[in-house]
């Protein structure tokens, strides 16, 4: 637990673009932006993917994780026109970075279904 490049930026040891952060959560740009805005939200627990979220445990996280996809939405002025939000869970989900995150994506028109 505890060393993925995330839990680094967490810790201040490597550098990110950093956009929002409150008492449980930090959320930074994504270095090889898939979009015109790509956020990557993130818990500062260190919950390693989808399938270790405990519903009751963790609703109150998950619940500011979506509400700061919003405030930040709102901040690149990206709510109106619309967004995608999207957690990868393993390896058939393209999960690459074994830290929970959300990414928010949007400034363009998606496609579905996405690859
Ligand atoms: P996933 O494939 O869902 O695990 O997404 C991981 C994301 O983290 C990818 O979109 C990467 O571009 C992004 N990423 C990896 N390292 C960094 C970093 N140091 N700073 C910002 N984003 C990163």
């Amino acid at each position: 637990m505890g060393h993925t490049i995330f839990s680094k930026i967490i810790k201040r040891e490597i550098p990110a673009d950093i956009v929002y952060e409150s008492e449980l959560l930090l959320a930074f740009k994504d270095i090889k932006p898939k979009a015109p805005v790509h956020i990557l939200i993130i818990p500062k627990a260190e919950i390693p993917k989808v399938t270790d979220i405990r519903g009751f445990e963790h609703a109150g996280l998950l619940g500011e994780m979506f509400d700061a996809a919003n405030k930040i939405a709102k901040d690149f002025g990206i709510a109106k026109d619309g967004f995608r939000l999207v957690f990868n869970c393993g390896n058939n989900g393209g999960q690459e970075v074994n830290h929970l995150h959300m990414h928010l994506l949007g400034g363009r028109q998606m496609t579905w279904p996405p690859g």
